[in-house]
Formats: C-alpha cells, structure tokens, sequence
C-alpha cells in the first residue's frame, strides 16, 4: 500500500497522520485533494459515521481510505452531545457556545464522569467486507468552569483527573498520548500491521 485518503478536512488531523504513516512510506492524501465531496454523518454512532466516512472517500477515490469520528459523552445526559459534540448548541458550530450549553445543562448535576470517544476506521476499497476497526477512550469529568488555552473544543471544561488539570491545561504531547485519539491510533497501527497492512 502506497496510499491512503484521509476523509477529513482536518489541518492537524492531516498533518498528525501524515506524520505517522511517514514511517511506513505510506503517502496520506486530504480527500478534498482528490474533490471529495463531504458526506453527511446521518447516524447515532460514532463507527457507523466513520465507517460511512470511509467508504464514501473510497467510492470516491479508488483508494484505501480512513476516517475517524469523535466527540465528548457525558453519562448523566445519556451519552450526550456524542456525536453531536461539535453542533451541539446549533450551528455555525462554536466550541463557546458548546461548552456553555453544557456548563449550563450540568449546573445542578452531582454526577460529572465524561468521556472522549474517537472511531478510526481503515477501508482497503469501498466493498471491503472487512474494514479496520480502532477505537480509544478518554475518561474524566466536567469542570465548573473553564480553563487553559490549549487544545480545542471541549477540553477547556474536561477535568483529567490522574493530572489535576483540565485537558486545555495539558500541554499537547502529554494530551495527545493518552487521549482517545492517541489510543485509537496505537491501537489501528498496531491492527494494520497484524494484517499486513504496514
Ligand atoms: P471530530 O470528529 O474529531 O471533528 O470531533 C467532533 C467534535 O467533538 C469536536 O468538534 C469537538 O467538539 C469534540 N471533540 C472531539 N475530540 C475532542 C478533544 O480531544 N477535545 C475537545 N473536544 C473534542
């Protein structure tokens, strides 16, 4: 395999696969290189959309593809925004408006347990009947309030509690090697390698 589309449109997504897959001389392509156009994410589950997102690129492309699918659960909300997270106070998205929708939906809240959820899914062709599959989760707790700078999206009010720090305080390598997408990723090289892939 020389190839790989990657079905995001991800800066630091690209980059941080391209700089992975590197090592294996593997090339990683931005589908919108290849006028990919985007498809719709229609489904409850975090793989369901990133298996879709998958095959859809490689319909589209005749290459091997992968994508991911991530966001933020909390239990006492019933898994929710899931795969929402990133439209969960409507759009056009703003990670602001996100944290302050829930800030306010967990105000009366005792139960903050929360988790990062991230889907990886690797496709050799878009009938491949059997796709990739990796996964990591990322456990901690919805904060009072918000802190740090770093990061995106939800992490200036997820509380990681082995560090005491919220994941925005975290500086990004140490985030990036235990987060869900970290482990997802360990976890899809290790699978590519056991079939040969890499
Ligand atoms: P995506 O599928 O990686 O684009 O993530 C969807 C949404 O989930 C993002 O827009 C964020 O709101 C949320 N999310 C996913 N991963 C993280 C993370 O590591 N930190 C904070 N928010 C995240």
């Amino acid at each position: 395999m020389q190839k790989i589309v990657i079905a995001s449109n991800n800066q630091g997504k690209i980059k941080e696969f391209q700089d992975i897959f590197a090592k294996y001389n593997i090339e990683i392509i931005p589908q919108s290189q290849l006028n990919v156009p985007e498809p719709e994410e229609p489904f409850e589950t975090f793989v369901e959309n990133s298996l879709l997102k998958a095959r859809h690129c490689s319909k589209y492309t005749g290459l091997p593809s992968l994508a991911d699918d991530s966001g933020l659960c909390v239990d006492i909300l019933g898994g929710e925004p899931g795969v929402f997270s990133a439209r969960y106070a409507g759009t056009p998205k703003s990670d602001q408006k996100n944290i302050d929708k829930l800030l306010k939906a967990m105000q009366n809240k005792t139960n903050k347990d929360a988790y990062f959820y991230c889907s990886l899914v690797f496709v050799r062709h878009h009938k491949d009947p059997q796709p990739i599959i990796a996964d990591g989760v990322f456990n901690g707790q919805i904060t009072q309030e918000q802190k740090g700078d770093n990061g995106h999206g939800y992490d200036p009010i997820f509380l990681v509690k082995e560090y005491q720090k919220t994941a925005a305080e975290l500086d990004p390598e140490t985030k990036n090697k235990i987060s869900h997408r970290g482990i997802a990723i360990e976890e899809l090289i290790k699978k590519l390698k056991l079939s040969n892939l890499i």
